[in-house]
């Protein structure tokens, strides 16, 4: 599988654009697990140059939760390694120089259509009802004169010349020859006018410079490694061995790609629920690979014992909630006395977080046998909104666009950094005014939604506490319950 003398190195590429993804903990799994029976390497590299979509909390996000669930990697931005730097953000003479070599071999050229003229012909596209893509208008310049306007600071970008027709075809391990005709693609845009290289160029660039020999990732990126294997070809190297894992799904009837609208993602939010990351991690390895006989349940070090790529089925392996508990479970009734008053400590009965909380009810509480009861919606799963629906209104708005609205609200700060009762604040105030809703209305839904009940202290702090995944959780199913209300 591996040419003799070819040492073993895989990576893991995420791009910090939000919350750490179970789908990223699944990949970085797999990746590992064969890194380590193979002898080889584990690199975790950052896909960081969409700056516009990246979070600067995000990478350390990452990091923590694939700490958390028992993965470490032997290169990386935080630890090193001899193909340093491992974010992408800090390579761009790298990508810039091969952008050249492509220019220079013929393989790419310079790009000067406008914004303008490409949504025209899109337009057009879509009139004449043609497939939508790049018409290669700028192919045909003398490449001496572009770099004469390239020069003299003409804004373009560089577009890989993608052969004009032929089929051509890549090798993955798990599905066999992938073919596809090369009139399907366009040119594609290596280096943008900013002069920062796409996804397509930075990723081929950094596999081929750190030596990766196996590229293991899901299957949505199929037709990208389409456009890699062009590129690896336009600079006349040989393309690592290829393996797209099955892609994780939602546990809906149309076993759609697992979406955050659907169930949550987040690696944090199983943490919060106190999964133990063991058992996510075992949960994680069922996901598409089978341990062999009908095991469910077993150890990352004898996954990697008997871990072999045959043992992968392809149809969509579902992210069942279910399941995980029940493997959960298992684990739990596992631990000594002990060990599950540690977990319990490490989980929320721990003076740091009684600390956090405690200022919310002291003035609430006369003695201490009342403070379980004042703060058990900050230990608890999902609520009941079965007394509390009536409550649940918003007057003269329609139960549907309460609900819209509390998604909106969720919209809001997922798309805000770090997690502060005063961000809930202000978002929550922005929220009321642009939906014309009374603050008094509005966060009785939201004070409803994330404890259960009307009276509470206050209500951001709680939010707070209570920690941004299962605050959205609360709000999406309040929003569900309520979408669903007659
Ligand atoms: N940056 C891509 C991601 O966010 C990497 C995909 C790949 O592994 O090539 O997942």
């Amino acid at each position: 599988m591996t040419p003799p003398g070819k040492p073993v190195r895989v990576r893991i590429a995420p791009s910090p654009t939000g919350d750490p993804h179970v789908g990223t903990a699944y990949i970085a799994l797999f990746n590992y697990a064969f890194a380590r029976q193979q002898g080889g390497k584990f690199v975790l590299r950052i896909e960081d140059t969409d700056l516009s979509r990246a979070r600067t909390d995000s990478e350390q996000l990452i990091f923590d939760a694939l700490h958390w669930i028992g993965l470490t990697w032997d290169e990386g931005p935080d630890v090193g390694g001899p193909h340093a730097p491992y974010r992408q953000s800090e390579r761009g003479d790298i990508y810039r120089e091969h952008a050249r070599v492509l220019l220079d071999r013929r393989e790419a050229y310079r790009c000067f259509c406008t914004e303008d003229r490409l949504a025209k012909l899109r337009i057009q596209q879509q009139a004449e009802k043609r497939p939508l893509g790049y018409d290669r208008h700028c192919r045909e310049l003398d490449p001496a004169e572009a770099a004469r306007r390239a020069a003299a600071g003409e804004p373009h970008v560089v577009r890989l010349g993608v052969p004009l027709s032929g089929p051509f075809a890549f090798h993955d391990l798990l599905r066999g020859e992938v073919t596809r005709d090369a009139r399907e693609i366009d040119d594609q845009v290596l280096l943008k006018s900013d002069g920062m290289p796409t996804y397509h160029l930075a990723n081929v660039v950094d596999d081929h410079l750190m030596a990766i020999s196996h590229v293991i990732r899901a299957e949505e990126w199929i037709s990208s490694t389409q456009k890699h294997v062009l590129l690896y070809r336009a600079f006349g190297w040989d393309p690592p061995q290829f393996i797209h894992m099955p892609l994780l799904r939602n546990a809906d009837k149309d076993k759609t790609k697992i979406s955050k609208r659907k169930q949550p993602v987040s690696v944090n939010y199983y943490r919060d629920i106190g999964i133990l990351p063991e058992a996510l991690l075992n949960f994680l390895g069922t996901m598409g690979w089978s341990f062999g006989g009908d095991r469910e349940k077993f150890t990352l070090a004898e996954m990697i014992e008997v871990f072999s790529w045959d043992r992968i089925s392809l149809g969509g392996p579902v992210f069942n909630l279910e399941k995980l508990t029940w493997l959960n479970e298992k684990y739990l009734h596992e631990l000594s006395v002990d060990e599950l008053a540690d977990r319990a400590i490490a989980w929320r009965l721990n003076k740091a977080y009684l600390t956090s909380v405690l200022p919310l009810v002291q003035k609430r509480i006369r003695k201490l046998d009342e403070l379980i009861p004042a703060i058990e919606f900050l230990f608890s799963g999902d609520l009941d909104y079965t007394p509390v629906l009536g409550e649940l209104v918003i007057p003269d708005v329609a139960p549907a666009d309460v609900a819209k609205g509390l998604l909106a609200y969720v919209e809001r700060f997922e798309a805000r950094v770090g997690w502060t009762k005063q961000m809930l604040e202000d978002e929550a105030a922005a929220w009321c005014s642009e939906l014309g809703w009374k603050t008094k209305h509005a966060y009785m839904v939201l004070r409803i939604a994330v404890t259960g009940r009307t009276a509470t202290p206050p209500l951001f702090e709680t939010m707070a506490a209570l920690g941004k995944e299962i605050t959205r959780r609360r709000l999406r199913r309040t929003a569900e319950v309520i979408g669903k209300a007659k």
